[in-house]
């Protein structure tokens, strides 16, 4: 677990858009903050920033105690779910959440039993040999849950996870999310367009607007302004 602070981070593209200004938050150890605006408002950009896929033009992101502007994604204590999942589907349920740990030089039962471990919190036991094709969409979410959870990482990063999933799916994934995340206490920073899921899971929300932080706190007090 960790604290995630962003201090005045912001990026300028190549082409010359300011897609994040001057962004300053303080992420709590073990807190769910949502990050939740329109297609274009710089979430994205923001989230890539925190997990190294992006360079940061200003500022000053910290993970825990470390500044990791200019660390690489593997060096930083994170793991991200995506929307399209990113499995391997030459590999079995197992391998896929193994991969990173895998590189990682974790010992073998280790692996086994971290692995064990998170197909149980995540009802995947009975399709561990399957190859990802074989699996429903939530199941194949579930395993990009596992995948970051067998990492045990300072911080989750979520990028839109839900939103290759149909209506039904997302109320229940979004839900075994927020259990899952409060059961590990994993400091998470979340990205979403959906203003109902974003006031579902946050512990604090924050809506950005043209790359700049319009409102930030608790979702009853954002969504209650007039
Ligand atoms: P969101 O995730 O909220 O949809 P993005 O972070 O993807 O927003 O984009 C923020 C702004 O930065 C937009 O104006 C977008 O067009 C621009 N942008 C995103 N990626 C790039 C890029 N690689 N090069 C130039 N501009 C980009
Ligand atoms: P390394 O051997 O450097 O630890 P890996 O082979 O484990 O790298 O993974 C390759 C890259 O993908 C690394 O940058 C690693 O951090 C990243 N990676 C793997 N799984 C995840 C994940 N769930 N979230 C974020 N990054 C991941």
């Amino acid at each position: 677990m960790a604290t995630v602070t962003l201090s005045a981070v912001g990026k300028t593209y190549a082409g010359g858009v300011d897609a994040v200004r001057d962004v300053n938050v303080d992420i709590k150890d073990g807190e769910f903050v949502v990050l939740v605006g329109p297609s274009g408002c710089g979430k994205s950009t923001l989230l890539r920033m925190v997990a190294g896929l992006e360079t940061v033009t200003h500022g000053e992101i910290r993970i825990g105690d470390r500044v990791v502007n200019t660390l690489d994604p593997a060096d930083r204590d994170i793991a991200m779910v995506f929307q399209n999942y990113a499995l391997y589907p030459h590999m079995s349920v197992r391998d896929n959440m193994a991969y990173g740990l895998k590189n990682r030089r974790t010992p073998k039962d280790e692996i086994t039993r971290r692995v064990d471990e998170a197909a149980r919190m995540l009802e995947l036991a009975p399709y561990l040999d399957r190859k990802p094709r074989a699996l429903s969409g939530g199941q194949r979410q579930r395993v990009a849950m596992g995948r970051a959870i067998v990492r045990q990482p300072s911080a989750f990063l979520f990028d839109e996870p839900l939103s290759n999933l149909d209506a039904k799916l997302r109320v229940s994934m979004r839900g075994e999310i927020r259990r899952l995340q409060k059961r590990l206490g994993t400091t998470s920073l979340y990205v979403t367009h959906d203003q109902l899921e974003a006031m579902t899971l946050a512990d604090r929300l924050i809506v950005l607007r043209d790359g700049a932080v319009e409102q930030i706190g608790a979702p009853l007090d954002v969504y209650r302004r007039p």
